[in-house]
């Protein structure tokens, strides 16, 4: 366990623009047993309590609201099972997601475990679980919560429980799927049982050139109207593309108002002629250009225009505010263009990218995080922009979760007896609300606090 003040000030962040509340220690256990022992003097002490993974959520989730002991799960890092005939790995929750597949991968399995969040090779599966993570497969294989086959949690008061199974189809209400995407809300997860998939025979992936965003988006829209379901549709903006090119030397045209990457995978036979489609309906939105990688080399390069853009943003900016809303598909281009007129009302630069097949928007906005009149902008911003996901039909989310970033836009989606009814869940489990508390739900539903100031209340033999 760390007490000291520079390690509890640096658990006050996460990759989000938040700061959470000073924590007062930080717990690296090893094994279920010893969270389950962590969760009980938490209890016993009545000290509120957050899982944490690699801390790269964007909405806050994994910071404190109020002083509160990190559980951090990086040294359950085990891969405990693979089980081809049954298609599904066992792992324990501080397994990076990238080193899953690489294990996969490596020994030559010729598996995968499909969800690839942006952050893949740093977030865990435990992380991943805790947000329900998305990433740039999601449009054809599902977000985190279609590979979740069962789960092990120690509950808020210690219990440790075995939920969902290792084979499908068990009766009875989905509890697996109560955990998933409930950003440690109701429980730590200490085992993961995941569902991994072959290989796909034959990938295919194409970046396409066109004049503008309403270009694209109409492909978009084509190729899923067109009944293609490609395993991932991204689209970059003008903004973007210029970011990206100078990072990493695509090359790309100037005439080129945004592209589209689309990866088409499966088996070998059929898929040239879903690469024609494909390449017939963005040639009739003025497509500009389609290159079709020849080799995985190019693949990759391809895909570079997209991965290097975050990391790209760090040559303009000391800090980035990554907006996630989701739109229906065929209102993307009105989004993007109503997200550029919202952020330039505010007076903010924005580049935006998106997961076009799901209709998941992600504009970057650079912000100076010494600018406090900045932020305030930005904050506000952001907030409009989810205000527009609703009214369009979409959502505040389209895969980062809500943490504290939006849990007053929760009020947008869900009535009063929604989140009276979802509350009523949270505090069955958990009825101090000691576990990651004050999260996801509008704060004025909590009920007043009834915990004695936690600071002081860590036992210091409870500290070694
Ligand atoms: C550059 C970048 C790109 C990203 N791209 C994507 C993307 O494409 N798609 C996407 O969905 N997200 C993306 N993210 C967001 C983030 O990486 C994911 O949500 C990821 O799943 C978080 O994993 P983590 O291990 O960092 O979790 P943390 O940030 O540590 O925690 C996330 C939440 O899960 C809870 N939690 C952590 N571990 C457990 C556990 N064992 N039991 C219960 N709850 C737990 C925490 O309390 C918190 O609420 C991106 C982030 C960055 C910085």
């Amino acid at each position: 366990m760390q007490h000291r003040k520079a390690d509890r000030f640096v658990y006050g962040y996460d990759a989000s623009i938040f700061r959470g509340s000073d924590v007062l220690a930080i717990a690296f256990p090893a094994t279920a047993e010893e969270v389950a022992a962590l969760v009980r003097l938490a209890a016993r002490e009545g000290l509120p309590f957050v899982a944490r993974g690699a801390g790269t959520g964007i909405n806050g989730g994994a910071l404190s609201q109020e002083a509160a002991l990190v559980i951090e799960l990086s040294r359950m890092n085990r891969i405990l099972e693979v089980d081809l005939e049954n298609r599904f790995a066992v792992v324990e929750p501080g397994v990076v997601n990238q080193d899953l597949k690489r294990y996969l991968q490596e020994r030559g399995f010729g598996f995968n475990f499909v969800p690839d969040p942006g952050s893949q090779v740093v977030s865990t599966l435990g992380g991943n679980v805790g947000n329900n993570a998305g990433g740039m497969h999601c449009l054809k294989y599902g977000v985190t919560s279609n590979h979740i086959m069962g789960l092990q949690v120690v509950l808020p008061d210690g219990e440790i429980v075995e939920v969902g199974s290792k084979v499908p189809d068990r009766p009875g209400p989905d509890l697996t799927g109560l955990f998933v995407g409930s950003e440690g809300t109701l429980g730590i997860v200490t085992r993961i049982t995941a569902r991994i998939l072959p290989l796909p025979e034959a990938v295919v992936t194409q970046l396409v050139l066109f004049p503008d965003v309403n270009a694209a988006a109409r492909a978009v829209s084509g190729i899923m109207a067109a009944g293609v379901l490609p395993a991932a549709l991204e689209l970059l903006d003008r903004k973007s593309m210029t970011l990206v090119d100078r990072a990493v030397h695509i090359g790309y045209p100037e005439n080129a108002g945004a592209c589209l990457i689309v990866e088409l995978d499966g088996i070998r036979d059929g898929m040239d002629s879903d690469v024609r489609r494909v390449s017939e309906i963005c040639a009739a939105q003025n497509a500009l250009s389609i290159q079709t990688a020849e080799t995985e080399e190019e693949s990759h390069r391809l895909w570079l225009s997209r991965r290097a853009a975050y990391g790209a943003m760090a040559r303009v900016s000391a800090n980035v505010y990554i907006c996630d809303g989701s739109v229906p598909r065929n209102r993307l281009a009105e989004a993007i263009e109503r997200v550029v007129e919202i952020c330039t009302g505010h007076g903010l630069d924005v580049i935006n990218l998106a997961h076009a097949g799901d209709g998941n928007l992600h504009p970057l906005i650079p912000l100076d995080p010494n600018d406090p009149d900045a932020r305030e902008r930005v904050i506000v911003a952001g907030r409009e922009i989810l205000e527009m996901c609703v009214e369009l039909g979409g959502s505040i989310t389209g895969e980062h979760g809500v943490g504290v970033e939006k849990q007053e836009e929760m009020a947008l989606m869900f009535s009063p007896e929604e989140l009276g009814a979802m509350l009523t869940l949270k505090f069955a489990l958990d009825p101090d609300d000691r576990c990651n508390p004050r999260k996801i739900f509008p704060l004025a539903l909590f009920p007043p606090r009834t915990l004695a100031a936690a600071e002081n209340r860590l036992p210091r033999d409870a500290v070694s």
